[in-house]
């Protein structure tokens, strides 16, 4: 028996399970494919992502520094409104480095880490949770006294506990050129309904462009239209789903999901990786296998921490609806330095922010 049964080993599963081990419980994390694989992700983060790796990660992940964003009302020729800070804002790293990063330090501390073991089923005990994966051995059932569903905007665990859908899930694409491009900025282009699409320098590893829209969309019209507006070739088309706002209730009686499946996410970015794992961190310290009531900590502890942002983060997604002479308005008052945290649109109102529009007004 198990104290824990993690599925899906993402950021959010990797840092659960190493979190939890690191706490001496007994945890077995399963993950249906490669880590890491297959790609769906821009791995455009804050700084703050240094913080939940290892030594040396930064060194071998890290490909491009990020001081700001070109915000576009229309296509690439369109006027740019840059913000930007003074010091770098954001990272581009290798998410499928990150992933296998994550899971080793997780394995180092203790979980046992399998890969290619695609959980079927989750039945929940009186005392236990029954969890069936197929694996290269077959079915095999696993008893935990709980289940960490990190599996990712699809979850199944969710479907298994009867928990509720998110709100919305987005439809996100992207695909590479070959350009190397160490630019420190990023474009992102208000054209898509209801989202945005985006271009960003990866150094060495390329250009990525990239849009995101709910469904109904034509995601892929409007991303032909991104690409021929920049005049260039791409290859590595890749796709995934992002979820966007949490349901009500993340935990069941012996389960709880974190991540992608809890849509801990930003509603103005989709970005995941770093409220991922910060849930990951909560539900770490929170939650006792031996107590189920502890399932309610968990709860009340993530949302207390993200809800403000991801309130104010809907509130910033609605801008990119609004009629095109509004936002250009908008976008040149606003433009310039900034000293918003890319992660916590809360910081709005920091004092950092607000010095940042105060050096605008000297002469
Ligand atoms: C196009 C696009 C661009 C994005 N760009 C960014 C970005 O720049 N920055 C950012 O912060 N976020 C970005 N995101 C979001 C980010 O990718 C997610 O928020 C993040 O991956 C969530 O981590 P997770 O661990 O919760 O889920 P995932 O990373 O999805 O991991 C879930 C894991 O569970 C596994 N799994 C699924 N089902 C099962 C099963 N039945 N059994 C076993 N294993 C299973 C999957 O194989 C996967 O490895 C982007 C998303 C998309 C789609």
């Amino acid at each position: 028996m198990y104290d824990f049964v993690v599925v899906g080993v993402g950021p959010a599963g990797a840092r659960f399970a190493r979190r939890a081990a690191e706490r001496g419980h007994d945890v077995l994390a399963l993950e249906q494919g490669t880590i890491g694989t297959p790609l769906a992700c821009s791995g455009h983060v804050s700084t703050d992502i240094w913080s939940v790796t290892g030594e040396c990660a930064r060194e071998e992940l890290l490909q491009n520094e990020i001081h700001g964003a070109r915000f576009h009302v229309g296509g690439p020729r369109s006027d740019a409104y840059p913000f930007y800070k003074r010091e770098v804002a954001s990272n581009v790293i290798d998410r499928v480095g990150l992933d296998r990063h994550l899971a080793d330090l997780a394995r180092e501390a203790g979980a046992d880490v399998r890969e290619h073991h695609s959980v079927t089923s989750v039945t929940e005990r009186r005392d236990r949770v029954e969890v069936v994966a197929s694996g290269p051995d077959g079915p095999t059932t696993f008893q935990a006294k709980m289940v960490a569903g990190c599996d990712g905007p699809r979850s199944r665990v969710r479907q298994e506990l009867g928990l509720p859908e998110p709100d919305e899930l987005l439809h996100g694409v992207l695909a590479f050129s070959e350009e190397s491009d160490h630019e420190d900025f990023v474009d992102v282009h208000l054209t898509p309904p209801t989202f945005f699409a985006w271009r960003i320098p990866r150094g060495e590893a390329g250009v990525e462009y990239g849009l995101a829209a709910p469904p109904g969309v034509e995601v892929t019209k409007h991303f032909e239209e991104l690409i021929d507006g920049y005049e260039i070739d791409v290859a590595h088309r890749c796709s995934g789903a992002i979820p966007i706002g949490p349901a009500d209730r993340v935990t069941s009686r012996r389960g709880f999901l974190i991540g992608d499946a809890a849509a801990q996410t930003k509603p103005f970015t989709g970005g995941g990786i770093l409220y991922g794992t910060t849930a990951a961190d909560h539900a770490a310290r929170e939650i006792d296998p031996e107590r189920p009531t502890t399932l309610a900590a968990y709860e009340h502890a993530w949302r207390e921490d993200l809800k403000r942002d991801q309130q104010l983060g809907h509130w910033l997604r609605r801008a990119y609806s609004l009629p095109e002479p509004i936002q250009r308005v908008g976008l040149s008052a606003l433009s310039g330095e900034i000293g918003v945290h890319m992660d916590r649109p809360t910081s709005l109102v920091s004092p950092t922010h607000l010095k940042a529009m105060l050096s605008r007004l000297r002469p």
